[in-house]
Formats: C-alpha cells, sequence, structure tokens
C-alpha cells in the first residue's frame, strides 16, 4: 500500500536534475492533451531520478503546470516535493519502478486503445511494431483507478513487456526515457487503429505476424534508425 501524502512538509528543493525531468514531464504530459491521448487531465507521467520520482498532480490541467507546481515521491509513495496531490495512479507508477528498470511511465486514455481493452485479452500481431513493446501487448483486468488491485493487474500484464492495456480504462507504456515512453505509447494506439480498421471489414478476418516473425522483428529493431 503506497501513501501519496506525507504528514511531514516536503523535504526536496528542485535541483538541477529534477528541474530538468519536471519540464520533460510536463512537456509530455501536454503531449497527449495535444495529440488527443487524452481529454482533460486525464492520463499521468512520471518520470524517476535515481530513487525519487516526479509525477504529475492530480485533477490539473497540463496546461497550467509551471516549474512550481513540481511534485515528487519517493519510491514509497512518501511525497518528497511540491504541495500539489500527485496522481491518483501512483500505485501504477511506483510499481513499474519498483519491479522494472524503467526511468519514465506515461498512462493515457487513448480512444482505440481503450476500445481494444474492452474486445479482447490481447492485441493480436496485426503489425511488426508489436515487437517494440516486447510481444503483444495484453489487457491487465479491469480494477477501479488509483487502486493497489489495479496496479497489481497491470504488473501481471506487463510482464515481458514496456506496455499493456488496462480493461476499460486506457493504456500503461514505460520506457528508459519519456521520448520512448511516449513514442511507445503513440505505437501502441496506432496500431490498436490499425487492428479495429482492419477488424471491422465484413466477411474478412486479419492475418497476423507469427511468433518466430516478431522474433525477426524485435531483433532488427535493435538496430533501427541511425548508428551512433
Ligand atoms: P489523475 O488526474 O489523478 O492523474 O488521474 C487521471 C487518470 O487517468 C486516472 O486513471
Ligand atoms: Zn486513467
Amino acid at each position: 500500500m503506497t501513501q501519496s501524502q506525507s504528514p511531514r512538509q516536503p523535504q526536496a528543493r528542485l535541483t538541477h536534475p529534477l528541474r530538468q525531468a519536471w519540464t520533460q514531464v510536463v512537456r509530455t504530459a501536454r503531449r497527449t492533451t495535444a495529440d488527443g491521448l487524452v481529454v482533460g487531465t486525464s492520463g499521468n507521467v512520471s518520470a524517476r531520478v535515481g530513487d525519487t520520482v516526479l509525477v504529475t498532480p492530480s485533477g490539473v490541467p497540463y496546461d497550467r503546470l509551471g516549474p512550481r507546481d513540481a511534485v515528487a515521491v519517493d519510491l514509497d509513495g512518501q511525497q518528497v516535493l511540491g504541495t500539489l496531490a500527485p496522481t491518483s495512479e501512483l500505485p501504477m507508477h511506483l510499481a513499474v519502478y519498483r519491479e522494472t528498470d524503467a526511468q519514465a511511465v506515461v498512462h493515457t486514455h487513448a480512444v482505440h486503445a481503450t476500445a481494444v481493452s474492452t474486445l479482447v485479452d490481447e492485441l493480436p500481431a496485426i503489425h511488426y511494431m508489436t515487437a517494440a513493446l516486447g510481444g503483444p501487448v495484453r489487457v491487465a483486468d479491469y480494477a477501479l483507478y488509483g487502486t493497489d488491485e489495479l496496479a497489481a493487474a497491470m504488473l501481471g500484464a506487463l510482464r515481458d513487456r514496456s506496455g499493456c492495456l488496462l480493461r476499460n480504462h486506457g493504456t500503461v507504456v514505460h520506457g528508459a526515457t519519456l521520448d520512448q515512453a511516449y513514442d511507445r505509447t503513440a505505437q501502441l494506439e496506432w496500431m490498436c487503429r490499425v487492428w479495429l480498421t482492419a477488424v471491422s471489414v465484413p466477411g474478412r478476418t486479419p492475418s497476423l505476424i507469427p511468433p518466430d516473425e516478431l522474433r525477426r522483428a524485435a531483433e532488427k529493431l535493435s538496430g533501427y534508425g541511425q548508428r551512433r
């Protein structure tokens, strides 16, 4: 059980690495609204700096967030920075940081991903970018938002994956950076859209990518892009 509020006054100061991470958390949260992955104050974003986790505050529009609104907690959920209450999904974010080596987490209510979460237990391997999330993306059982029960269901669905769907709710994706977690989220939402488009054609069933081909794609994706 995590505690989002410390009885003590938060102690930490917004030192350089935390300030930089906060700027990126806010920028990423704003992208989720600008790109239509959430509406209003839905969704949340976090980034880990050592044993400190910067998180979006609960229910505050992202365009209103400035440097003074930074919120941080430790890995037990004790607030160490800021006065605004942290996201209600702190249990999910902290569970990811405790169980994986992720440095960033993005949670959205993206339309196509949320629709898919109500239809299947796993997003079928409709596209090779499935491999970028570690394999076919699972759907975590429904549980009330902000609960330890939801965090536990999410962890089960995330095993060997960098993202999952939350039934009747949305997406959770992690990465080594906020940009990576965000890009994976956008790819996941796009694949859900492709699958919904393909399955909506009457009388036809989409072809899927077999597991050995997905493994080949994963191998190739590890060298994708420009050599440094
Ligand atoms: P917060 O505003 O508390 O982050 O909650 C939004 C949300 O998406 C809950 O699942
Ligand atoms: Zn949510």
